[in-house]
This record gives structure tokens, sequence and C-alpha cells, in this order.
């Protein structure tokens, strides 16, 4: 009996890992599915070694000692193949980094793997089955021997071999570095088929399997090791979808703020122009609406840079007061007409020069302001500000209290999750995303400060914020203020400004948006002919530069710029790229300033304000070539319509027939030469740049209303767009047979 000893405590210890392994919680994983198999057939084998010991000890005569003999020889060569198929699949390539059964799109994969391996092991087991085996037994010492003896321990010998080879050749696929030990055990049964083999009255292997299925409980299998591992690969999964979440909300942000210049921009040379009452009402309503959409892209981007981890505080010197009236202001505009008292008290031993993050404070401001208007119809909004200061810190208390509908107890945990928000039923025309208090907390956190709420539902709400900023000691005209609170346009005659945007209509916006100012401006729509007009020594008081250009971007082309001597023109960077911290960065980059699109007009006011000096002479009232035009336009847009160019749709695209014109005439100026480049990259074969052109040329066909050119383009378009040389070769006359046919209607329309 001495000689199951090994046998017997190692049952007792694979019985107990049995338990604990088969009553934790786990993972649905492949190798969890073999290793469960594994400590099954472990202990089988451990049973059918003790049966044919002890028959083999007591009967060695009987019919039945030989097949167990077998069987068992048989069970050891079956754990080994499981175990075999499990290091396959934890070293497996396939299998790295998603465990997961539901999830592994591989599945079909290792199911394939896993008949090779079954019939790999029937053709073993056959061997075994057929080979003749010897037994021999005395007194108390049993052992087999022969060649299916042989047989069974040279394949497991070599099975055993091919794990470590497994193992050390995929080293790198293996995810956890503490399997080393375990591994390097494995090793082990080598040396006991080995032993085993050559002594083999030393009976081990059957311990030595129990051994390492329990080992590999302790160091691979633990589900609970398991569950921490999945977690990190779930986390990790989470902060890639996140990080892609933050990139796709930042470049949607750029497509809509795009459109949303243009919207923005002509809504408001609209409301200027000479319309009906009813239409600059609908106007307004334009605007109203594009401002409201404007502030929830950039909700959406402000979150998601807080979750990114990239909204940045920055501080600088600022005149507090201006601060408090431009808050005050813009909350009067929104109480508009409703019955609000709007009750205002200020610490008047507020210092007049703080230092801080001045944009997000306001912010904050506006954000708690403009909830206390939203959510109270009547009564009043009032906001104290009070100061506690100390040394050159001084703390703000800015609270916030309104008359209005409250929050319920349960839901105040809940007010600065983002897009939470209550008594839905009843706030039902309250526009709102439910992001500005997330937002709210998050820059209040950022600035280190405190937010707490106060509320009683159904009679109103206290937010008090407190903020520390530092002193400085100057007087408010020594600052700098960022925001000039005027938008009145002003005559800077005789200055020069270039635009270069590669995109003809927010050409056209910033255009039209400058006439007030009756300068003369130049439009071009790369950063190369910016640069061939600087060194053609033209000379401007000031350009606006977007940055995301194909060929060369914005910051390439103020590189180059700055290269050229003697250049000292201001450039405003001009972009849809409006996340917060993106003026500081633009600066950074070397330019003057930073105009975001949609152009808000106080800042451009306060930008060319700025830039360009106030001047007293004036433009003559009619120039020339107007006169030239005007006269042409009467009778000759009726020919344009006859020639197939759908004006009137145009003109309600751009706003007037002025403007149609000023259009068309710069289309017209540059055609050839863009005919020209279209035509050198077809022939240099360069699709990219193809595409990027006839997409222009389709934009302003659109506009200006040559349908026939605006769909043969978008062909070509999609064309390149999907690598389709061949009909671009066999449609190429077509299009350029319309762009010809065009350009001498132009031509004619043009008096030329
Ligand atoms: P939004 O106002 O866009 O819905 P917020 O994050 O600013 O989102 O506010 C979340 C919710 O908190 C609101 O929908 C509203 O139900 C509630 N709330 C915020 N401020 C007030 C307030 N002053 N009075 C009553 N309810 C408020």
């Amino acid at each position: 009996m001495s000689s199951l000893f090994f046998q017997i405590s190692s049952i007792f210890y694979v019985i107990l890992v049995a338990i604990i392994y088969f009553t934790k919680k786990k993972i649905k994983t492949i190798e969890n599915n073999i290793y469960k198999n594994i400590i099954l057939w472990t202990f089988v084998t451990l049973l059918i070694d003790m049966a044919s010991v002890y028959f083999g000890i007591k009967f060695p005569n009987y019919a039945i000692t030989l097949p167990l003999c077998k069987f068992y020889l048989s069970c050891i060569l079956i754990w080994v193949m499981l175990f075999t198929y499990y290091i396959f699949i934890i070293s497996s390539r396939k299998n790295n980094g998603n465990i997961n059964i539901e999830q592994n799109e591989n599945i079909a994969y290792f199911k394939k793997i896993k008949y090779i391996f079954i019939m790999i092991g029937i053709i073993i087991n056959l061997g075994i089955l057929i080979l003749p085996l010897n037994l021999y037994s005395d007194n108390g010492i049993m052992y087999t021997y022969g060649p299916c003896a042989i047989f069974s321990y040279g394949c497991a010998g070599i099975l055993v071999i091919y794990w470590i080879v497994t193992i050390l050749f995929n080293r790198r696929n293996i995810r956890n570095k503490k399997y080393w030990p375990a591994f390097i055990f494995f090793a082990l049964a080598l040396v006991a088929i080995f032993i085993q083999s050559t002594y083999p009255n030393i009976l081990l292997v059957t311990s030595v399997a129990a051994y390492i299925t329990v080992l590999t409980y302790f160091t691979i299998e633990n589900p609970d090791i398991k569950m921490i591992e999945q977690l990190n690969v779930a986390k990790s999964q989470a902060e890639r979808a996140n990080r892609a979440k933050t990139d796709f909300l930042s470049s949607m942000s750029h497509e809509i703020r795009t459109p949303l210049n243009a919207i923005v921009g002509f809504s408001q040379a609209l409301a200027e122009e000479e319309i009906s009452n009813e239409a600059r009402e609908e106007v307004k309503d334009i605007i109203a609406s594009s401002n409201n959409l404007l502030e929830i892209v950039n909700g959406i981007l402000d979150i998601s840079k807080i979750e990114a981890n990239k909204l940045e505080i920055v501080n600088t010197e600022y005149d507090s007061n201006q601060l408090m009236r431009e808050v005050i202001s813009l909350i009067k505009a929104r109480l508009a007409s409703r019955p609000l008292e709007f009750r205002i008290e200020i610490d008047p031993t507020l210092p007049p020069v703080l230092y801080g993050d001045y944009v997000r404070l306001k912010q904050i401001m506006i954000n708690i302001l403009t909830n206390a208007v939203k959510y109270t119809k009547e009564g009043y909004v009032s906001l104290t500000v009070n100061t506690v200061i100390r040394d050159d810190i001084c703390r703000l208390i800015i609270a916030v209290e309104d008359s209005g509908i409250g929050i319920k107890s349960e839901d105040i945990d809940k007010l600065f999750t983002k897009f939470q928000r209550f008594e839905l039923e009843k706030n039902i025309t309250t526009e709102g995303t439910g992001l500005g208090l997330a937002i709210t907390k998050s820059l209040v956190e950022l600035m280190k400060g405190k937010i707490i709420v106060q509320s009683k539902y159904g009679e109103g709400s206290k937010f008090t914020v407190s903020i520390d900023q530092r002193i400085v000691p100057k007087s408010a005209d020594e600052v700098k203020s960022d925001i000039t609170p005027s938008n009145e346009p002003f005559n800077a005659y005789g200055q020069k400004i270039l635009i270069v945007d590669d995109n003809n209509v927010n050409l056209k916006v910033a255009k039209r948006l400058l006439k007030d100012y009756n300068v003369e401006v130049d439009l071009v729509t790369s950063g190369q002919e910016c640069l061939d007009k600087i060194l053609n020594g033209e000379h401007y008081d000031l350009i606006f530069l977007d940055d995301m250009m194909p060929r060369m971007t914005g910051t390439e082309t103020l590189r180059h710029l700055n290269n050229i001597i003697g250049f000292n023109i201001p450039v405003v960077a001009l972009t849809a790229n409006a996340i917060s911290g993106m003026r500081e960065r633009y600066i950074s980059l070397g330019f003057n300033d930073y105009l975001a699109k949609p152009i808000n007009k106080e800042q451009l006011n306060s930008i060319l304000r700025n830039y360009l000096k106030e001047s007293q002479e004036h433009a003559p009232t009619v120039t020339a070539k107007k006169i030239k035009i005007d006269n042409a336009n009467n009778h000759n847009v009726k020919f344009l319509e006859e020639n197939d160019i759908d004006v009137k749709q145009s003109i309600e695209l751009l706003g007037d027939l002025e403007m149609y014109d000023s259009t068309l005439e710069e289309f017209y100026k540059n055609f050839v030469a863009n005919l020209e480049r279209i035509n050198t990259y077809k022939e240099k074969n360069d699709l990219n740049n193809y595409t990027i052109l006839v997409h222009s040329l389709k934009s302003d066909s659109k506009y200006l209303g040559f349908k026939a050119l605006a769909d043969l383009a978008y062909k070509h378009e999609m064309a390149g767009k999907n690598n389709n040389r061949e009909f671009i070769n066999d449609n190429y006359n077509e299009l350029i047979q319309e762009a010809a046919r065009i350009y001498n209607i132009l031509k004619k329309y043009m008096g030329e």
C-alpha cells in the first residue's frame, strides 16, 4: 500500500482544488473549459492508477489487470493531450488579449485545432490498444513494460517537449509573466516520464500530473486572477472606445461648425439687409437656433475634452468687473421679456484685476445663471458675489438663487451627472442637454473650487460656487480685455485683408462679414496661393488663415510665411477647430490671434479693431466696375438662365444678386487655372489631388447653379475616391466640354 502513498495524497488535493474551482464564479473561456476537463481527468487518472496498482499487486494474473494497466496508460496520454491543447490555447497569438468565449471571433479556428488534437489522441490510443504490454508484479512491486509502455511514454515525452517548445516560441503572446514559474514546472513532467520509463517501479507520473493540475490552478486558472485580467482587458477596451468617441466628437464638431459658419454668417448679414419685418423675424429665429446648436456642439466638445483629461485651465490676468458686466448683460438678454426680477449684489471689495481662467469662470457663472432663468417662471433670480481676501488670494463666493421649480432631494445627487435632466414632463419646452452642470462641476473642480446645491422642491434653488483667484496689484486699465463688447463695424477704408480658406462658401461668408468695414478683401483657396501673393509683393494689413486645408495646412503656410524676409503681416488663425484652449495653441504656434468659425461678429470686430486703423476716408459710392456688372445683370441673368444655369436658386443660397455676381467673378477669375491644375493632376495620375480639385469644382458649381457641371464633377469625385481611373479617363472629355461651355457663357456674361 505504501506504493500508493503519492496517489492518495494527490487525490486529496485534486479534490480540494476541484471543490474550490467548481464552486467559484467563472468567466466562460476556452481555456477554462479545457481546464475543467483537466481536473476531472486528473481525478479519473488517479483512480485508475490506484486501481491498476492495487490489482497489479493483489491479482497480477487476473484478466482485468492488463486492460486496466492499458487504460491507465491511455488516461495518462489523454491527460497529456488535454494539457497540450491547453498550452496551445494560452500561448496562441489568435487568442491573445481576447479570452472571452462569447466575443472570441477565433472560435472556429480553435474548433478546427481541437479536432486535430482529437484525431492525434485517437491514433495514440489505437497504438496503446494494439501494442503488447507486459506486466511485472512481485511482492508489493508492480510495473509495466514492453512495446506499449515504450510507445506511451515516448508519445507523452514528445508531447511534453512540444509544450516546452510551444511556450518558448510563443513567449511574446503569453499574457502574464507570472505564468512562467508554472511553465518551468511543466518541464518536471518530462523528468517524471523519464524516471518512470527508466525505473518502472517508481510510480511518479500521475502524481506529477496532479501536481501540475493543482499548480496551474494557483498560477493561471484561479477564477479571481482571470476575473481581474478580464476586467483589465475590458477596462482598456472601454478606454480605447472612449478615446475613439472623443476623437469622433471633435471631428464631428468640426464638421458641424463649418456649415454653421455659413448659416450664422449669412443670417447675420441678411438681418442687416433691407428685408421685410416678417423675414427679419425669421432670420432672427435662424440665428437663435444656430446659436443654440452651437452651444450644444460646444457642450459636447467640452465634456469629451474633460473626459479625455484634455481640458486645460488657462490662467490670465483679467478685469474682474468687466467679467461681471459681461455675465450680467448676457443674462439680462436671456431674461428678455420674462417677468423675473434680476437681483445683483457684487462685493465692493472685489479686486479690480484677478489672475485665473476668465473664460471658464464666465462659463461657470453663465451655466448656473442660465439654469436659474430657465427653471424659474416667476419671482426672482439673484446673483451675489462675495469675496474673502487672504494675502494675495481672493476667494470668490458666487451664489445664484432662484424662486423656480426647485429640485427633489432624491435628484440632487444625480444633478452633476451628464445627460441627467429632471421633471421632463414639466420642462418639456425647456431646452437643454443635461450637460451644463456636469461641465460646470468639472470646471469648478479643475479650478480647485467647490460647488454646492441647496434646493427645496417647488420653492427654488441656490447654487454656490467658491473659487480662489490670485489678486494682481494692477488697475483695470492696465489689463487688455479679450473681448470688446461691441460689434459695431467701423470704417477701415484703404486697408486690405487676405482670406485663405479651401472652402469657397467660408470665403464668401468672411467676405460678406467684412463688407461693412469698407476694406478691400482678397480671397485665395490654398496656402500656396497665399504664399504666391506675398512673394509677388502684394501687401495686406491682415491675413485670416484657415488651418485645415489640403496639401498645405495653415500652420505650415505660416511657417513658410515667417521665412519670407521682411514678412510682418499679422496672421489670424481662422478655423472650425474650436475646442477650448485652441486660442492659446494657435498663438503658441505663431499666429497673432485666433477666430473660431462660425465667425462671431463681436470677436471679428475685436480682432479688426486690434489690427486695423479706423479711417476717415470713404470709398467712392459706386465703382465703375460695379456699374458694368449691374448693367449687364439687367438683361444677362436671363441669358444665364437660357443656358441652363440656375441663377435663382444660387441667389437664394448666396443672398443677393450682388453676392452671386461677386462669387461668379471670383470663380471665373480662377476657372482656367483650376481646370489646368485638374488636367495636370490627371496627367500625373495624382488621384488624391485630382479628387480634391473636382470636389471643389463640384461645390462651386453647385453654389453657382451649374447643375450639369456639378453632377459631372461629383461623379469624378466619387470615381477618384474609389480609385476608378477607368471612369475618369473615359469621362474626362465630357467634364472638360461642360466646363468649357460654362466658361464661354461666363465670358459673355462678364462682357469680355
Ligand atoms: P440642462 O439645463 O441642459 O438640462 P444641466 O446639467 O444644466 O442641464 O441641468 C441638469 C438638470 O438639473 C436640469 O435638466 C434641471 O432638471 C435641473 N436643474 C438645474 N438647475 C436648476 C435650477 N436652478 N432649478 C431647478 N432645476 C434645475
